[in-house]
């Protein structure tokens, strides 16, 4: 059986018992005197296994998302080489994924789906999972004021801002913080020499494969681990866990087609001068194949094909923009991480700021970069983003279920946001400027 067929069945397991052992045990239910007992199971047997799992991703969060950002930046920061294909492609991938987390924080501020959770749910929800709760939501919700929030994302020292990243009363800028450093570390590596980087850049790849190694092992442990948090959340939340994931799940697939099918098409006929509809045309290979793998990096080479078969892209064009961009340039990842993790704020109360949601966007568009183009790549950036604003990582297990299915679209929305990307640069087969390869590695 694949890893997906037994994440599938550990969580389809999980979920069923819970309810099961929910409907057992609720007042009115055969087993309703001894609910304390099944607390006590989920408190000290069931949750401690699952959060296993979450806590070997935990551990490489910082290495991962420092290792990911520089190499992804460095991917797309080499200007000086590039020339206008740099520079374009930059501040189109920006550009649109701006326009992705835009859209995010729009629709889960309009829709609200978070908030489709009754009140006592809730409150039994952020009983058992936030510790001590109010404290923490009291914190989460603390606005700072815009300057000083804006100025803690520049750390004095980046090694202390990594250590209390996910230190509640940290007063520095936390994970974000930790972003820019990489950005920084990133940029700097495309202008220095790249003979007296070589040895870093090596460290860095390095660092990056070993995370994602233990990112395996971790996945590994994921039938198990989504089993158990299925059951806790399950026997917690009963069937209004089902109806609030069908809003999360309807706000994402929105988000989604606003973006593919609103805002690409702007842009094509807008910045490419292209036909949206013989472009969605040429683009199908690459389109379904993102759909069945949930991979960037698995489609790229259907990717260049249809690019310089179907689309007409210069290869020199395509061979950059798409390489990088299967990498670096995520807009469905970005959109997706935005509304879910201001889904699961809403989940457990935990009241946002416009300032902290303007740094949760930051975030995302930098996840961005740092997630890799393979299935479920954006996992550990969620896990990493969501403690750093005080929801517990636990939340994660509640859109568990629907992911694999979530993974295909946001991948398919990526995959064309690369072409894109690159009919954009290619524009009217203009000739954009030397192109060298990209440096090797695979994040973002
Ligand atoms: N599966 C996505 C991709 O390959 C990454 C993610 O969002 O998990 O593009």
């Amino acid at each position: 059986m694949s890893r997906s067929a037994r994440i599938l069945v550990g969580l389809v397991l999980g979920l069923t018992l819970g309810l099961a052992a929910g409907w057992l045990f609720a007042s009115g239910g055969p087993l309703a005197g001894h609910v304390s007992s099944l607390g006590w199971w989920i408190d000290e047997v069931i949750q401690p296994v699952g959060r296993i799992f979450l806590r070997i991703i935990f551990m490489v969060v910082i290495p991962l998302i420092l290792s990911a950002i520089v190499i992804g930046t460095m991917e797309m920061g080499d200007i000086r080489t590039l020339g206008r294909i740099g520079v374009r492609t930059l501040l189109i991938t920006v550009l649109l994924s701006g326009v992705s987390v835009g859209i995010a924080l729009g629709l889960v501020n309009i829709l609200r789906p978070g908030h489709a959770l009754s009140g006592e749910k809730r409150d039994a929800l952020v009983a058992a999972y936030s510790g001590d709760s109010q404290k923490n939501i009291e914190r989460a919700g603390r606005a700072r004021p815009l300057s000083q929030t804006l100025l803690n994302f520049i750390p004095e020292n980046p090694l202390a801002e990594a250590a209390n990243a996910f230190n509640p009363d940290n007063p520095g800028g936390g994970l974000l913080a930790v972003m820019v450093f990489s950005l920084f570390v990133g940029v700097a590596m495309t202008v220095a020499p790249p003979e007296r980087t070589a040895a870093l850049r090596g460290v860095f790849e390095g660092m990056f494969e070993v995370s994602m190694t233990i990112i395996g092992f971790a996945l590994r442990l994921a039938p198990l681990g989504v089993a158990c948090l299925g059951f806790a959340v399950a026997a917690r939340l009963g069937a209004d866990l089902f109806v609030t994931l069908g809003f999360y799940t309807a706000t994402v697939l929105l988000g989604l087609s606003l973006h593919q099918f609103v805002i690409y098409p702007l842009v094509l006929r807008i910045l490419a001068r292209r036909s949206p509809v013989e472009f969605f045309r040429g683009a199908k290979d690459a389109m379904v194949t993102a759909f069945s793998t949930s991979s960037s990096n698995a489609t790229l080479p259907i990717s260049l094909r249809v690019a310089e078969n179907d689309l007409g892209i210069p290869p020199r064009v395509a061979r950059f923009v798409l390489t990088v961009g299967a990498s670096a340039n995520q807009n469905g990842t970005a959109l997706y991480e935005g509304i879910t993790v201001l889904f699961l704020a809403q989940v457990f109360g935990v009241d946002l700021s416009f300032a902290q949601q303007v740094v949760v966007a930051l975030m995302c568009v930098m996840a961005g970069i740092g997630t890799a183009g393979v299935p479920g790549g954006s996992l550990p950036l969620v896990v990493g983003v969501l403690l750093s604003i005080n929801v517990p990582a636990e939340a994660i297990a509640i859109i568990l279920g629907i992911d694999r299915f979530l993974d295909m679209c946001r991948t398919t929305l990526n995959v064309t946001g690369d072409l894109v990307v690159a009919a954009v640069v290619s524009r009217d087969g203009e000739d954009v400027g030397p192109a060298s390869e990209p440096c090797a590695g695979s994040p973002g």
